[in-house]
């Protein structure tokens, strides 16, 4: 039977209404294996307690934290599955495709839209769907388990608030899918996935810029102080607007000479950006040392960053390591 690590950190799978009535993580991992006494028939499992956190409450020190209970565990287990609130377990799986790579082991998040003590809850199945999926021979990697998908890390977003279909995998196939409780898999893993290489060093100092129409050019002057990276979300196929006289170019221009980072991408879902279309897309793209994020998602190209800036202070290897391909992360 296979070992199977467990490692909770709350979310809604984990919460109970408090006093006032408004849901909060009170669940421990011991209580969540409890209440699905089928999983000890899939594999044998042995719980952590990480964090009691509402998701919205995770972020980079958390991420790191996970990664280092997975690396100091990792020859003592067979896989992960990591519980999770679903509103950030996105960022948190990109995160770890890029702070664990080529792991043959299965890294699992999983979390529900119900909490596990209501009686409709979708925990129970999304328990059992990610222990299955870790404990086969075809699991590997970074991936979330819900409502009868594997998803990529590094392609997962949550698309939906309150559904249990709540996760897409974006602009890539699923890795596998559960039709009648029966695991289907597409994706295996690479020989690549071999030898895992861990990296626990992030630089949070990243901020997402939505272009919104009529966007003040003097936005820019505020991120200095705090920022090395910053993320440009346009419109469609991307863009700057104000042409190539225009201050908001000027701005971009000036950061990206002060040896920060500039990565265009868009807010639209599907597809991916592409600057090489209209003249307001080929003006950023002309301006030395920016980035384009094509088709990642916004959860990808904001931990990506992170990991890059924590990796080197060099902006030609920030942006060698930034454009090259992780977990099928950029197509
Ligand atoms: N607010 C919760 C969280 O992300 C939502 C959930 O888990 O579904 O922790």
């Amino acid at each position: 039977m296979k070992r199977i690590m467990l490692l909770a950190t709350g979310g809604t799978i984990a919460s109970k209404p408090s006093e006032n009535g408004a849901l909060a993580p009170a669940i421990s991992a011991d209580e969540i294996l409890e209440f699905v006494p089928e999983l000890k028939d899939i594999c044998h499992i042995e719980a952590m307690e990480l964090y009691d956190l509402d998701s919205t409450d995770m972020g980079p020190e958390q991420w790191i934290g996970i990664a280092s209970a997975i690396r100091d565990n990792y020859d003592e287990f067979d896989g992960f599955v990591i519980t999770h609130g679903t509103d950030t377990m996105a960022y948190t799986a990109s995160a770890l495709s890029y702070m664990i790579q080529h792991s043959r082991k299965p890294v699992i998040l999983t979390g529900s839209q119900k909490s596990i003590y209501k009686r409709d809850t979708d925990a129970r199945r999304n328990l059992i769907q990610a222990f299955t999926y870790a404990a086969s021979d075809s699991a590997f990697g970074v991936q979330i388990v819900f409502d009868s998908k594997v998803i990529l890390g590094s392609r997962a977003r949550k698309v939906r608030s309150k559904s249990f279909n709540a996760f897409s995998s974006i602009d890539y196939p699923e890795t596998a899918v559960f039709r009648d409780e029966r695991l289907i898999p597409f994706l295996r893993p690479s020989e690549e996935e071999d030898e895992p290489c861990f990296s626990l060093k992030l630089d949070e100092r990243v901020f997402v810029l939505r272009l919104i129409p009529g966007i003040k050019p003097d936005i820019f002057s505020m991120l200095y102080p705090s920022y090395r990276a910053v993320v440009i979300e346009g419109f469609g196929v991307g863009g700057l607007p104000g042409g190539e006289k225009g201050e908001l170019l000027s701005s971009v221009r000036r950061w990206l000479s002060s040896g920060r980072l500039a990565v265009f991408s868009t807010q639209v879902w599907h597809e991916g950006s592409d600057l090489s279309v209209y003249e307001v897309g080929r003006i950023a793209r002309e301006l030395p040392g920016v980035l384009e994020a094509r088709d990642m998602t916004p959860e990808s190209i904001v931990t990506k960053l992170m990991w890059v800036l924590g990796k080197t202070e060099d902006p030609n290897e920030a942006r060698r390591l930034f454009e090259t391909p992780i977990m099928h992360d950029i197509l």
